[in-house]
């Protein structure tokens, strides 16, 4: 049926919780991603891409059967031939997949990076959507409290480089070994069953099937129990409770200041030993930004050889909300149009099109829109004047006759100036700033 005038189209929106990155936000995420590719590229990590979609059977069995992300978080569906499918919730599982796919865990150590598309069926609020970004890194084959320092170090470096360091903490805990956290597991129990009545649905569910989820809890009417439950790190096993007095002491050393958080616990079934996230009081209640720690039994628990490993996750918007708060971004970062070319009339479109391309050889970090679309001579002005630039260089029947432009300066009160079209990229390499492309 065809729409009526009684019936108008309804306009097709976005999904709830998965937003559009407009272009005014592009520069900013821009920023941030370049720093951190750079930062990876410093610290000896390589880029690791996964596909978005996985068998859902992948995450089930990495992150968990009784957790938030599995039991009700995540966007599954069939696939025309009826296998189920699940878009990633995070990176780990798919890394630890395309790893031992691909032998990449033979007889080698990995440190990898990725960043990309999460999707978890959340309630949307500021910093938590259903499709969000996270920057990953993962490592295999190490199982010394080195790697985890250096991981550590590395996010601390970020955060360093962004203006961040002073707004973020970092927090730690260990969880044992799996046998650890089993006995433990049974003293957990055992309390939280003392407090049968302060449990809500989701936690006394968990008393039987996952207790250590319960210390999890967002619910602040649990805040209280949780707080009084007893430690794990009180239970650690010697070699655990060793790793983490070492990596402690690397951290000192390397001038890394922490708190020891017992009651963190992550999300996700498959850490083991050093857990940490960083967190910042800037961003209200959505205050994680980054979250990690060791995993050593997840390879061997998808089928693979026992490989320690560890990494960690940030969330991008959470970063970007972040350092829009705390106006962080440069203002060279933010990019912007240095000069806008106007032809004034159609005819001197040809010249201006060869003009442009020479600039944008001679000067490879000059920002240069043309003018397209014809118009007026002062409708082509106005644009010139939004486009935000500094500098309008027109190119008339005047100028042509003379091999010239005329620069006009759009935000200072200045005489306008007749270059030679020779001369021209000279003129605003030093207008701008930019240096001259060497030839
Ligand atoms: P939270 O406790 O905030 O739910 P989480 O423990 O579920 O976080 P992880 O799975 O460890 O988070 O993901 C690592 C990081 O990714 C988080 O610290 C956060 O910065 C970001 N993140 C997680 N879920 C979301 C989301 N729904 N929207 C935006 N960012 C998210
Ligand atoms: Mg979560």
């Amino acid at each position: 049926m065809s729409p009526s005038a009684d019936q108008p189209v309804k306009k097709i929106q976005a999904i709830r919780g998965m937003n559009d990155l407009l272009p005014d936000a592009s520069p900013r995420w821009q920023f941030l991603e370049a720093r951190v590719r750079d930062l990876m590229a410093r610290y000896g990590f390589a880029e690791i891409r996964t596909p978005i979609v996985e068998q859902t059977a992948l995450f089930a069995r990495s992150i968990g059967e009784v957790t938030d992300i599995v039991e009700k978080e995540m966007y599954t569906f069939d696939d025309r031939n009826g296998d189920s499918l699940t878009l990633r919730p995070e990176g780990t599982a798919s890394c630890v997949r395309a790893a031992m796919q691909h032998g990449l865990l033979h007889n080698q150590t990995q440190r990898l990076w990725y960043q990309g598309p999460m999707f978890r069926h959340e309630r949307p609020q500021k910093g938590r959507y259903r499709q969000f970004h996270q920057v990953g890194v993962e490592t295999y084959g190490l199982d010394g409290p080195d790697i985890d320092a250096e991981v550590i170090l590395l996010s601390a470096r970020l955060w360093q480089e962004l203006g961040l360091a002073e707004h973020v903490t970092l927090e730690l805990n260990s969880l044992g070994s799996a046998e650890a956290r089993a006995a433990y597991r049974d003293t957990l129990t055992a309390y939280f069953e003392q407090h049968g009545e302060v449990l809500d649905d989701d936690s006394r569910r968990r008393l039987t099937t996952n207790p250590l989820r319960i210390l999890d809890s967002k619910n602040p009417e649990m805040a209280e129990v949780i707080a009084g439950a007893p430690q794990l790190i009180d239970h650690l096993d010697e070699a655990s409770r060793e790793h983490f007095e070492r990596l402690k002491a690397l951290l000192e050393a390397a001038g890394i200041g922490y708190v020891v958080n017992p009651r963190l616990v992550r999300g996700l079934d498959y850490y083991s030993r050093t857990v940490f996230e960083w967190t910042t009081d800037a961003l209200g209640s959505q205050g994680t930004i980054c979250a990690g720690g060791r995993y050593d039994g997840l390879v061997e628990q998808l089928g693979g050889k026992p490989t320690p490993a560890v990494g960690f996750a940030m969330g991008i918007e959470r970063l970007v909300l972040l350092l829009e708060t705390l106006d962080l971004v440069p203002a060279e970062a933010l990019g912007g149009c240095d000069a806008y070319l106007v032809p004034m009339d159609d005819a001197s479109t040809p010249e201006a099109l060869a003009l442009a391309e020479s600039l944008r050889t001679a000067l490879p970090g000059l920002n240069l829109t043309l003018h397209c679309g014809g118009g007026s001579f002062k409708s082509r002005m106005k644009k010139a004047d939004k486009s935000g630039a500094p500098l309008a260089i027109l190119l008339g029947e005047d100028e042509r006759a003379d091999q010239a432009v005329t620069l006009k300066f759009l935000r200072d009160d200045r005489e306008q100036q007749r270059v030679a079209q020779s001369g021209l990229a000279d003129t605003l390499a030093s207008l701008t700033e930019h240096p001259r492309h060497n030839t």
